[in-house]
């Protein structure tokens, strides 16, 4: 006992310095001192303090999220611009190695309520690759209630590799359909037909996985609302608990702009979104933000430590985070992630960038910002301040019970009334 009484003072004097400014708790040394106090509180009457006060004083910010990026694909979709290579086994082999090493320096033992891998596509790893993605996720502290989510491709979507993911934990699945138009999945360089995803969905649902998730592209360039409406009727016959939809923009250095392929005219794109709002509804699913529609309960939680502005690490080539208030992206590079040199761009937050942050992020939930918490999180008057007003009183943000939100008709163009939030302070 007096062995685990000297261990607790050591971390107390540790800690010590920071006792005043929780927030300061940046070192891996000092959140390991945290973290071993937390779980040896019942020890702390024993040397004369009280815990519940005591560990009030610890409860600063921690992150509560996790993504892993996994960058390999086995073909290029032409619209896509995120950060992604051809899958080739010389890269993948060491990619664990570098991904477990920076793991395991960064990762503080925090309790985790989501995972998220992503990508590239992470099925398309090898059963014994996804072993050892697995065996880097199994150290993770999760909550009773977690989510865990692996992004999908159809075709990946096999019974051994469904098995490999329930053995290990993964309790959601979100896969990129795109849409079921033959003529824009060969122009996406893409194929699956509606049989395959049907067949698909039934066996993760065979193996308890029945919270799923799917992608619905529209605007794709030549689509027409009949398209689009085809579409929506066999997204909704998948029955499945969630929806993210993406209008196409055609960003530099993909395929579809190098083609000189041009994006839809605004009016249909929004005759487009306002259909999809419409059906979701009249088929059970809550519009919950912007682009992103639930079975109720169903919500993204990991989507939601974004919008709700929470911090959550990033690990994997030119993954992104923000911890300790410092928003990061990893390095792009392969040859420097595989020569574990990890870092790319850090912003270091002030607080007019975090409440900035708040309000962006948060403005993209349909629900908005709940204007208590954002009051005692910033020690603000949210209503107070002159830009809310002003946007008040347009008519462009509207306050609902305790929250301070985008009326709905000028939900597509969040963004114009979005670029005047960003001189909030
Ligand atoms: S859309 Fe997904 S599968 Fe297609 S290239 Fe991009 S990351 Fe790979």
């Amino acid at each position: 006992m007096q062995e685990e009484l000297d261990k607790l003072k050591k971390n107390l004097d540790i800690i010590a310095p920071i006792l005043d400014d929780p927030k300061k708790a940046k070192t891996n040394t000092i959140k390991k001192s945290i973290k071993y106090i937390k779980e040896n509180s019942i020890l702390l009457p024993l040397i004369g303090i009280e815990p519940n006060e005591y560990l009030e004083k610890l409860n600063y910010a921690e992150a509560k999220a996790i993504y892993i990026h996994i960058p390999f694909c086995k073909s290029l979709c032409t619209y896509c611009d995120f950060s992604k290579m051809y899958y080739f086994q010389k890269y993948s082999k060491k990619y664990f190695d570098s991904l477990s090493k920076e793991f395991n320096q960064r990762y503080n033992g925090e309790e985790i309520e989501t995972v998220y891998i992503g990508g590239g596509t992470p099925s398309i790893l090898k059963p014994e690759e996804l072993k050892k993605l697995f065996k880097i996720t199994s150290k993770i502290n999760l909550k009773k209630d977690y989510e865990f989510t692996i992004e999908c491709n159809i075709d990946d979507i096999v019974e051994e590799k469904v098995k490999i993911f329930k053995e290990n934990k993964i309790n959601r699945v979100s896969i990129g359909i795109q849409t079921f138009n033959k003529k824009t999945l060969k122009k996406m360089n893409r194929s699956h037909d509606y049989n395959e995803v049907l067949e698909k969905i039934e066996l993760l649902k065979k193996y308890e996985i029945d919270n799923i998730n799917i992608d619905l592209i529209y605007a794709f360039p030549g689509t027409t609302i009949e398209d689009l409406k085809k579409d929506l009727n066999l997204f909704f016959s998948l029955n499945v608990k969630h929806i993210s939809t993406y209008s196409l923009m055609i960003e530099p250095h993909t395929m579809l702009y190098i083609n000189k392929v041009k994006n839809i005219k605004e009016e249909l794109d929004c005759e487009m979104y306002n259909l999809i709002c419409l059906e979701m509804k009249k088929h059970g699913y809550n519009h919950y933000e912007v682009s992103n529609f639930s079975i109720p309960g169903y919500e993204s939680k990991h989507n939601l430590t974004y919008w709700n502005n929470e911090e959550y690490y990033g690990f994997g080539l030119s993954a992104s985070g923000y911890i300790d208030n410092i928003r990061y992206t990893n390095t792009l590079s392969m040859d420097k992630y595989l020569a574990n040199e990890f870092d790319g761009v850090k912003e270091e937050l002030t607080l007019k960038d975090k409440m900035v942050y708040e309000l962006i992020l948060g403005m993209r939930k349909i629900n908005g910002i709940n204007i208590l918490n954002f009051n005692s999180k910033y020690n603000r008057s949210l209503l107070e301040n002159e830009i809310i007003k002003e946007l008040v009183k347009k008519g462009n943000l509207i306050v609902d019970e305790n929250y301070l939100k985008i009326p709905y008709n000028k939900i597509y163009v969040q963004n114009e009334i979005l670029e005047e939030l960003l001189d909030y302070e």
